[in-house]
């Protein structure tokens, strides 16, 4: 069966397809959740799911299931899938590889009449990029329990519309209770968005884990003052007490790789000035790494450092942790089942961690879960200029097939 390969021509041909419904000019796309264009997307994806055979399921947070029956009704469906709401600046392939890859699973197995044990499932999650509701990954992370489907109802966009009054609107506030829809196991293809892969030249990342993240606001305060007048020695000045933080930020992270991450990406300074001495300083700290110890070592480092420096400085330092996600590692029968599937096909490829969130870190609390990841141009992505090659695209779904076959079992 490893001979069986998907169709490359026609999963290019169905990405930009639905590449055109939201096209921006610059190339890339802008269809965002639960807006007339997201529902037109919704509603392209669902034809050819339905053309192609598929039974739709919608839940009531608007995540859509597609099933391909398999041969044993009560086995547990084997799902891939991923989200077709973009950034506002988004690009053809994030989450949209990842639905069109698992329609093009099911679109081969239907040419070469593969009849699977289990059920296959096309799935796409809704409000995964966050941009115009608030939380991320809103489908997934209520289907698994993550939050609650009132909270996610509540959310508001910035002219006040509710996403429960825009699910319905769109026709996709669905009757199945979320998580109640069972999964066996759970692949998801997407863009590496990052530029791993393409350094290192390689086809395939095997996902191994997706890296827990902890997120921190940070205030230093100090007193401003005349930039003259005021000698060195009496000075309270806010932004270099800031600046040693900021810079053990990034040592922390170097001294945990090689997935230690540490990045400060926001800084405001108060009064800013040029002639007067920085009073206040708030910043944040964005620290990242693969296992919960190793977080938690760099948050305990971090937390330290700043008590030291608050004692030495005699500055005010607050330091708030306002998010924390726990590194996800993914079940080694699905990682397992994707570098099976790589190496028999022959493909190039390396471990790759994802530093990105993804709808497979919620689908991995409920079922066992992987990723595949393909390279993507110059690692760019969440931007209209995002590229992926084609053979690449082709490759990364080929993978898809033989893993997802793998879990289902063929049917004798
Ligand atoms: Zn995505």
């Amino acid at each position: 069966m490893i001979e069986l390969r998907i169709d490359g021509e026609r999963l290019w041909q169905s990405l930009m397809d639905l590449a055109a419904i939201g096209a921006t000019e610059k190339g890339g796309v802008k269809r965002l959740a639960l807006t007339d264009l997201d529902r037109e997307g919704r509603n392209l994806v669902v034809r050819w799911g339905r053309e192609a055979g598929l039974e739709v399921t919608v839940d009531q947070i608007g995540n859509v299931f597609m099933r391909r029956k398999g041969r044993n009704p009560d086995a547990l469906p084997i799902v891939t899938g991923s989200h077709v709401d973009t950034q506002p600046t988004g690009g053809k392939f994030d989450g949209n590889y990842g639905v069109l890859a698992g329609l093009e699973v099911v679109r081969t197995l239907n040419d070469k009449g593969i009849q699977t044990e289990a059920p296959i499932e096309v799935a796409f999650w809704t409000n995964e990029e966050g941009s115009r509701f608030v939380p991320v990954m809103m489908g997934s992370g209520v289907f698994c329990g993550a939050f609650s489907l009132e909270t996610a109802y509540a959310a508001r966009d910035v002219d006040g519309k509710s996403v429960r009054e825009e699910l319905e609107r769109i026709g996709y506030l669905g009757d199945e209770i979320p998580g109640r829809h069972p999964i066996g196991a759970y692949f998801e293809t997407h863009i590496e968005q990052g530029p791993v892969l393409e350094d290192a030249d390689k086809v395939i990342g095997v996902v191994p884990a997706v890296m827990g993240l902890s997120w921190y606001d940070c205030v230093v305060t100090g007193m401003e003052a005349h930039a003259g007048p005021t000698p060195m020695g009496l000075r309270r000045d806010a932004l270099q007490v800031a600046t040693t933080i900021m810079q053990e930020v990034v040592a922390i992270a170097n001294r945990y790789p090689p997935y230690g991450r540490g990045t400060v990406g926001m800084v405001q300074v108060f009064p800013n000035s040029r002639n007067v001495i920085p009073g206040q300083v708030k910043f944040s700290i964005d620290l990242r790494n693969v296992s919960d110890g190793l977080l938690n070592t760099m948050h305990e480092e971090m937390l330290a450092f700043v008590a030291r420096t608050r004692e030495q400085s005699g500055l005010a330092i607050e330091v708030e942790r306002v998010s924390y996600y726990p590194p996800c590692p993914f079940h080694p029968d699905c990682v397992n089942a994707v570098r099976a599937a790589t190496e028999q096909l022959g493909y190039s490829n390396m471990d790759v961690v994802s530093g990105a969130g993804h709808d497979a870190i919620y689908a991995a609390r409920v079922a066992p879960a992987g990723m595949i990841f393909v390279p993507c141009k110059d690692g760019i992505s969440h931007n209209e200029i995002e590229d992926a090659r084609p053979d690449h695209l082709e490759a990364g779904c080929n993978v898809l097939l033989h893993a997802m076959l793998e879990r289902a079992g063929i049917a004798a």
